[in-house]
């Protein structure tokens, strides 16, 4: 072991003891969740995963990751398309991530006033136990359609046509939920037509309520998430709050990173924590204030125990 790896490990095990403190102490914890807490969890968007579920369009378009496969075949017929997001839907929205790590991060908390911030759109909060009052998705949730157009601003539970989409391309369910290919069976790449979506109101196709641009829809239940997101931060306003950022990269900063940065250096009392796969940082300005910990974050949360 050279001396430099030890250095860096001793770094951590202060920072974790640090952010241990923090928790402890604090009135409250607002925790900011981006892509990198599900990344930790194995929602993994490639390799396996992607090549269990998918092998007939990696064959037959040569996708090279289930992400950019589900631009790719927006250019599809709407039955093959329904084929890819039903498969894509099931797995990372009704299934449980590979990794306890949401519910390691649920034991951390539970017992403090919290509330949750994410870009993520997985479900996997929910799923961990948090308190669904508790949260807020700005970005979305692949359990959610809505009209393409948008004719009128409401989401649609697509759980029960997702199922029936993926038993029609001949996969299987089991009792404890996760997606099977029974042996021999061939898969098939499309929908019948009376399984694909269509607004209830005007007719045109439904869409994934995912935010892409301006047609995204924010539906009551996003609009009250957002007011109990202010009132819970006006509450607290004042008091001992660690903002805790979980995984938040560089493609939105301005949802989570940006204002926890700001409410942070604004609220004297406040201090920040980042937990990020090698984009663990902190401005200068509200430094002494915080808590960088590079790492994977399942693995920060177990030395948290
Ligand atoms: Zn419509």
């Amino acid at each position: 072991m050279n001396s430099s790896y030890t250095e860096q490990n001793n770094k951590t095990a202060e920072a974790v003891a640090r952010l241990k403190a923090e928790i402890d102490a604090a009135d409250a914890v607002v925790i900011g969740a981006g892509a990198g807490l599900s990344t930790s969890a194995g929602f993994l968007y490639t390799g396996e995963r992607f090549e269990k579920y998918f092998p007939d369009f990696i064959r037959k378009y040569r996708f090279e990751d289930m992400y950019s496969g589900g631009f790719q075949v927006m250019q599809l017929p709407p039955g093959e398309l329904w084929a890819y997001w039903s498969r894509y839907i099931y797995i990372n929205r009704y299934m449980d991530p590979p990794k306890s790590v949401y519910r390691e991060l649920f034991e951390l908390v539970k017992e403090k006033d919290y509330f949750v911030l994410t870009t993520n759109v997985d479900h996997c909060f929910q799923k961990a136990g948090f308190d669904k009052h508790r949260l807020f998705y700005t970005q979305g949730d692949y359990g959610l359609w809505q009209c393409s157009r948008p004719c009128h601003q409401k989401t649609y539970d697509n759980e029960e046509t997702v199922r029936s989409m993926v038993l029609a391309q001949g996969f299987a369910i089991a009792e404890d939920g996760a997606l099977t290919v029974p042996e021999g069976a061939a898969l098939q790449m499309t929908v019948p037509p009376e399984l694909v979506p269509r607004c209830p109101v005007c007719g045109e196709p439904m869409r994934m309520n995912l935010r892409a641009d301006d047609t995204f829809v924010e539906d009551d239940g996003w609009h009250a998430a957002a007011q109990r997101y202010s009132d819970f931060l006006r509450r607290h306003s004042g008091l001992k709050v660690l903002f805790l950022e979980a995984g938040v990269g560089w493609n939105t900063p301005g949802i989570i990173k940006y204002p926890f940065w700001r409410m942070t250096r604004d609220e004297k009392d406040a201090v920040y924590a980042c937990l990020n796969y090698s984009e663990a940082y902190a401005p200068d300005e509200i430094a002494a204030r915080s808590i960088c910990i590079d790492g994977d974050i399942g693995e920060i949360l177990a030395q948290l125990k």
